[in-house]
């Protein structure tokens, strides 16, 4: 189970997220929704320390911290338990597909590079990119590059993956690969919150859709309540623009 208690994130003068409280389920799909600048990134980055938060708690499983004052020990802890899949893949340019995957298990976990091979050949293969382990990524295409991305932080068997856009830098045509592989991941049980602007894709994967405006949920629930039956004006306003 994850637990978000009143997180506050400033940037300067602006105050970002305004006390957002989430709980997750184990096995839970929470897909974020909300207009650009209302906070969505900055509240999954949060999530694993790769932004400070000033204000609030987090628990992962049996880890607990306080956002403020996390120890590093702390914030290793949490980092180990999530892993993110971000917009742009951020894989290492000159290591192969497979040696992406592997690098967190053998340099971060210790895993036997055998062992680490294995595991990641296989993960290549259930992203769908059999035969392309040895291929760099210049030499795979953005969708491609990103299900690498996603075999990578499969390999962690982290309790939570946090995906941040993950289609929002590919081209279109590559977009429903992409959306399928992290639907195929949803499917078989793991923990996932998900940033995105695909609202048909938030339809079918989300167990629950959360709405994020001005640095607050807005609105919660399942997509059928969110999206057929939507209570409040400004997520009306919002899915009569994305329509
Ligand atoms: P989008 O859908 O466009 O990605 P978002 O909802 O994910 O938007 P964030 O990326 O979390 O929004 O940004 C929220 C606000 O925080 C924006 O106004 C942004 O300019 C600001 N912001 C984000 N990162 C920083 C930073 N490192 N320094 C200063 N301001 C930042």
């Amino acid at each position: 189970m994850i637990k978000i208690e009143n997180i506050h994130k400033r940037f300067g003068q602006n105050e970002i997220l305004k006390g957002v409280d989430l709980t997750i389920e184990k096995g839970e799909v929470v897909v974020i929704i909300g207009p650009s600048g209302s906070g969505k990134t900055t509240f999954l980055r949060c999530l694993n320390f790769l932004e400070r938060a000033e204000e609030g708690s987090l628990q992962i499983g049996d880890t607990t911290a306080d956002f403020k004052q996390a120890t590093k020990k702390q914030i290793l802890a949490i980092r180990k338990k999530t892993a993110m899949v971000f917009q742009q893949y951020a894989l290492f340019f000159n290591r192969t597909a497979l040696e992406n995957v592997i690098e967190g298990l053998v340099i971060a976990r210790s895993v036997p590079k055998k062992e680490a091979t294995e595991k990641g050949k296989a993960l290549l293969a259930k992203v769908g990119l059999a035969g392309k382990e040895n291929h760099y990524p210049h030499e795979l295409s953005g969708g491609q590059q990103q299900r690498v991305g996603i075999a990578r932080a499969l390999a962690l068997n982290p309790e939570v993956i946090l995906f941040d856009e993950p289609t929002s830098a590919l081209d279109p045509e590559l977009v429903g690969e992409t959306l399928d592989v992290i639907k195929q991941v949803a499917n078989e049980g793991s923990t996932l919150v998900i940033v995105t602007h695909e609202m048909q894709f938030a339809y079918e994967v989300a167990d629950r859709v959360i709405f994020m405006e001005n640095g607050v949920i807005v609105e919660e629930g399942t997509p059928q309540e969110v999206f057929d039956y939507t209570k409040e004006e400004r997520t009306k306003n919002f899915l009569a623009r994305t329509a």
